[in-house]
């Protein structure tokens, strides 16, 4: 996002996360639930995360940032608000 605006939330829907397939949702549940526990916020339907967050993870899945956060949309478990976000920090 441009410095003029800040840029959109990443908002990861942890009950659509539930009922994804472990195999390729495994990492993504195991990162949120790691950032539950660090916060102790056991108790939303929701998690806000860092921007930061969305570069970790596209290393552990080894995907771009962009890739990543489109797959995740069509996963249902981020806000679609979220699309572009991490875009223009890529490299
Ligand atoms: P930390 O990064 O040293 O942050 C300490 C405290 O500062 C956090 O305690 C929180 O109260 C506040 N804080 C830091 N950054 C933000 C932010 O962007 N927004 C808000 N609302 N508050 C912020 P908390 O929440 O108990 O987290 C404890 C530690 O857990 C954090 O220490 C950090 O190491 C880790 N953590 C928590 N949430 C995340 C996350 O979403 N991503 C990552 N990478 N680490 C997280
Ligand atoms: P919002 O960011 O649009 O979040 C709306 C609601 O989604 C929150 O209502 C909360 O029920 C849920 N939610 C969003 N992110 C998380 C999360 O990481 N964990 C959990 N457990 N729930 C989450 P809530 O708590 O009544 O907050 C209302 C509004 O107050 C938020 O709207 C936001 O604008 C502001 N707010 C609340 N906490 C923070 C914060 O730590 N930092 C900032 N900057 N604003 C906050
Ligand atoms: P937020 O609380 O509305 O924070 C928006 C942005 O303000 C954060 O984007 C970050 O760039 C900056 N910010 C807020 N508090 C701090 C802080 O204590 N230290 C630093 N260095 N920067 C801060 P970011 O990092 O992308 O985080 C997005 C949202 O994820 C936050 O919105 C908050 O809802 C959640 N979040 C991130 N880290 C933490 C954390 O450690 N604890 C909690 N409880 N929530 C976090």
């Amino acid at each position: 996002a441009a410095a003029a605006a800040a840029p959109p939330r990443l908002i990861l829907d942890l009950e659509a996360l539930q009922h994804l397939d472990a195999s390729e949702a495994g990492p993504l549940t195991r990162y949120a639930a790691t950032i539950q526990a660090q916060r102790g916020d056991y108790n939303g339907k929701v998690l806000s995360i860092r921007q930061d967050d969305m570069r970790t993870l596209a290393v552990i899945y080894d995907e771009s940032p962009t890739t990543l956060t489109e797959r995740f949309i069509s996963w249902g478990v981020l806000n679609p608000e979220a699309k572009g976000d991490v875009e223009e920090s890529e490299v």
